[in-house]
């Protein structure tokens, strides 16, 4: 069985969240399950590091966008552990500082350069001769490759047998980033206003690239069981629920996993000292050099709450920052790495100024400090309003960092609530919340600072997450089930 993992970041090139730890992970995984399995991605030239060496296979490809525009492209490849990433280089579009836009918006041009993606991919496929049994899309930039399917097997077009047997699996990570593009867009991809109705791409007036996504796609999964059912509803739906009502019968959730060898605090370089599940001496030098550095020192058993996280919403960083006066005055510390919203830069720098000595902020990203903090955290806050799945709570499992998390999405498929002494003998590995307001949050941070308070207990609860096992192989095992059928 062979797949292509259509994606526009992944580890270790690009990445801006999770879709790309799942890109870099999964084909990986597969492998060791018995699919073969390749990924295609765009080229971000200014983007890529050095270390990352490139061999380019095919110069100035060509795809019709329309019947008046060519796009030239060249393919680069890059292999990782067995895993060949074949990458589309057309430096107009993908060649520049960010992935999808600046802080201060999208680029204008989406439409156009993931119509193009889209497209490109399927000549990739051919100009290579990479069949394939399925393609595996992620996201709205892989919404339209269905929709271009269906049109090479509609209208009989020459390249129809080499996709006879290749069907379609569309994972959404975040229902929220659908692609919406003036109507417009329809000419510059050539798909025409037949495209422009409520059983095409038209959505309230406008082309939305995900309803493509999930109209024509075989298979639909998202990252989460949970997820997969609440976006059938109106409060998560995001408009797209009716769609996706209708194609309920083929959508299904399947949950993330994380690297386990990637992720490791028994293996980590970049930590201030490794620690096991059987050895967590290490675990409190990591505490302590976090509050040596960030903190004042008087704090020093006081527990750490850590955030890693995108700035953004979703993520409820609205809740932290309004209950950060309580959070702080229960004897908490908090560290939050993040980029995000300029709002949200600009309200927890002026925070941070307020709290020295209690309250730490960066406003960046940078995976050595983001493993710092997952490892010398007593606990990790993620109370997002939705979560298809959630990396972060996975990682915190792994480094013995507790997690608290909003009872939404993925966070309710992963953790394991603790309210009692008995759900920490019986397994739980974190504390959950229900309702998105201040009071349940801090009210759950009162039950971790009781157990907390209690070195047995709290032990028990981190070694119940380190025990669990969140890697890649069961859910690799899950979408080859998919696959095969
Ligand atoms: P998202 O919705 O952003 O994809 P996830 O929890 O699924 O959220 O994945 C986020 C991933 O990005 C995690 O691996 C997390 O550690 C990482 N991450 C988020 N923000 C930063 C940052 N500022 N610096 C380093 N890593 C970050």
């Amino acid at each position: 069985m062979r797949v292509a993992m259509c994606t526009t970041e992944a580890v270790p090139f690009a990445k801006t969240g999770g879709l790309a730890d799942v890109a870099g992970a999964l084909p990986l995984a597969l492998k060791k399950v018995g699919v073969e399995c390749f990924v295609t991605m765009p080229f971000y030239n200014s983007i890529f590091k050095k270390e990352h060496k490139f061999e380019k296979i095919k110069s100035k490809l060509n795809v019709s966008m329309n019947e008046n525009n060519e796009e030239f492209f060249d393919v680069l490849v890059s292999e990782i552990g067995g895993i060949n990433f074949y990458f589309i280089k057309k430096d107009d579009f993908f060649d520049r500082n960010y992935l999808y836009g600046t802080p201060k918006g999208d680029y204008r041009d989406n439409g156009k350069r993931f119509s193009f993606f889209s497209k490109a991919i399927l000549e990739v496929l051919e100009e290579l001769d990479l069949s394939v049994d399925t393609i595996h899309l992620n996201d709205y930039h892989c919404g339209l490759i269905p929709v271009y399917l269906r049109e090479i097997k509609k209208n009989n077009l020459p390249n129809k047998d080499f996709f006879r047997n290749t069907s379609t699996v569309f994972t959404i990570h975040n229902l929220a980033y659908q692609g919406i593009f003036s109507k417009e867009i329809l000419d510059y991809n050539g798909l025409g206003d037949k495209y422009f109705n409520i059983r095409g791409l038209e959505f309230y007036g406008k082309i939305n690239f995900m309803k493509g996504g999930i109209l024509f796609s075989d298979k639909i999964t998202t990252v989460s069981p949970s997820y997969s059912k609440e976006i059938l509803t109106p409060e998560y739906g995001h408009d797209l629920d009716g769609v996706l009502r209708s194609r309920q019968k083929d959508l299904s959730g399947i949950v993330n996993g994380i690297d386990y060898v990637l992720w490791d605090p028994e293996k980590d370089s970049k930590i201030v000292k490794n620690y096991s599940l059987n050895n967590l001496t290490g675990k409190k030098e990591c505490k302590d050099y976090l509050i040596n550095k960030y903190f004042n020192k008087e704090y020093i058993d006081n527990p750490l709450i850590g955030v890693i996280s995108r700035l953004s919403e979703q993520k409820g960083i609205d809740l932290i920052i309004e209950s950060m006066k309580d959070i702080l005055g229960k004897g908490y510390l908090l560290i939050i790495l993040g980029t995000g919203e300029e709002k949200y830069h600009i309200m927890l720098k002026k925070l941070k100024k307020e709290n020295i000595g209690r309250l730490s902020v960066h406003i960046l990203y940078d995976d050595g400090l983001a493993r710092r903090i997952y490892s010398g955290s007593d606990l990790f806050l993620m109370p997002s309003k939705y979560e298809p799945c959630g990396l972060g709570q996975l990682i915190s499992l792994r480094y013995g960092t507790v997690p608290a998390v909003r009872d939404t999405g993925g966070l309710s498929d992963t953790i394991n609530n603790i309210g009692s002494e008995d759900d920490i003998e019986a397994g739980g590995t974190g504390i959950k919340f229900k309702k998105y307001t201040p009071k349940d949050l801090l009210k759950s941070l009162d039950t971790a600072l009781e157990f907390y308070n209690n070195g047995r207990l709290w032990n028990k609860i981190i070694k119940n997450g380190m025990d669990k096992d969140f890697s890649w192989k069961n859910s690799a095992r899950e979408y080859k089930k998919l696959y095969s059928s």
